[in-house]
């Protein structure tokens, strides 16, 4: 019998987790008829197939990323009801990127689908995943038809940060895909492998490769409480995923400092042969304030752009883990990390 486990990170998720779980236990005894896709359009839902989700062992391992409400309590009640339930209790907060990687650490099945503790993910659509999975795809992604309530600056800034990541790295990235997936051991294996402490872990999916496929779903509304990620942390994890992908930057750095050193040659050829047909006049001064001021600021920004990466490569050099965890916690019992 193959093993399945939801990896479900949780941080500040009291509210959610009841009805998670008891959606998690419905789904894992319900049989469903989907319709056989196929890659051949015309092929496409000519029959349906049989779908029984207990012909799997499942797992329900959830992340406290540093919770500080009532979510491990609630956690740890259900690990002693159910065997099914794990939990990973990080020693704080190490963020979602990290709190999936400890997850999918812990994980030792044929394969994982990465959940997101609010009910955003329609758990519905994991079937389809798995027949995916069945049939040699690895890395099966649920990708975004409708985003949900989202503002509509979020979903324009995530759009072209996705557009912006696509044309800097010579990775493919995919536009409206989270982290809602089904991972085949090997995608887990190979993303495991990866201990880089600053994760972008959806360039990290992409970078590993494997046979994708996606899934159509649409995003719901978050159930309760509010989501964890504000502009600021969004702004630092697309910054993150930037320089964390590709060393593009630099290049336009010194591609912008190239150009403007032409720019300025030219200048200096037309103000010397100015002189010497016209004489000096001491003019220009705003002129060369302007100029002052621009090349002050390109040269701010490629020090900036160096500087992210000199972080990076502090941050890299520590060789921290990339989280911490305080207690692991199976069938109730305690096991302490040390
Ligand atoms: N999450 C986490 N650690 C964090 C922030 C979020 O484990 O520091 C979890 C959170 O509990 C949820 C998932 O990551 O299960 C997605 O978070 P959220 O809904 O806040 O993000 P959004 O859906 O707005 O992208
Ligand atoms: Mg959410």
């Amino acid at each position: 019998m193959k093993k399945l486990s939801f990896l479900i990170p949780c941080h500040n998720e009291q509210a959610n987790l009841d009805a998670l779980y008891s959606r998690l236990c419905d789904f894992v005894v319900s049989t469903t008829e989907i319709p056989v896709f196929s890659d051949n359009p015309e092929e496409v839902a000519s029959r349906l197939e049989f779908m029984d989700m207990k012909d799997y062992e499942w797992e329900f391992l959830f992340v406290n990323d540093g919770s500080t409400d009532d979510t491990l309590p609630i956690l740890t009640r259900l690990s002693e009801q159910d065997s099914r339930v794990t939990v990973v209790s990080l020693s704080r907060n190490f963020g979602k990127e990290n709190a999936m990687l400890a997850g999918l650490d812990e994980i030792d099945s044929d394969a994982v689908v990465i959940m997101d503790a609010d009910l955003q993910h329609p758990i519905g659509i994991v079937p389809e995943m798995i027949y995916w999975w069945r049939r040699g795809y690895d890395d099966v992604y649920g990708h975004r038809s409708d985003r949900g309530a989202e503002s509509w600056l979020r979903k324009k800034m995530s759009l072209s940060f996705y557009k912006i990541l696509d044309r800097l790295s010579d990775i493919d990235t995919l536009p409206n895909v989270g982290d809602f997936r089904l991972l085949d051991r090997k995608a887990v294996r190979a993303l495991t492998s990866l201990r880089e402490s600053q994760r972008y872990t959806k360039g990290l999916f992409c970078w590993v490769g494997f046979k994708k496929k996606g899934v159509d779903f649409v995003q719901a509304d978050r159930l309760a409480g509010k989501s964890s990620f504000n502009f600021i942390k969004l702004f630092n994890m697309a910054v993150d995923g930037i320089t964390g992908y590709t060393t593009f930057p630099l290049r336009i750095a010194a591609l912008a400092g190239t150009l403007v050193s032409l720019l300025a040659f030219v200048y200096l050829i037309y103000i010397f042969i100015k002189t010497l047909i016209w004489g000096e006049t001491v003019t220009g001064f705003p002129t060369l304030i302007c100029v002052i001021l621009f090349l002050g600021g390109l040269q701010l920004l490629a020090l900036g752009i160096i500087g992210e990466y000199i972080g990076r490569i502090f941050n890299e050099v520590k060789h921290r883990p990339p989280y911490v965890v305080d207690r692991i916690i199976r069938r109730g019992t305690i096991r302490n990390e040390r």
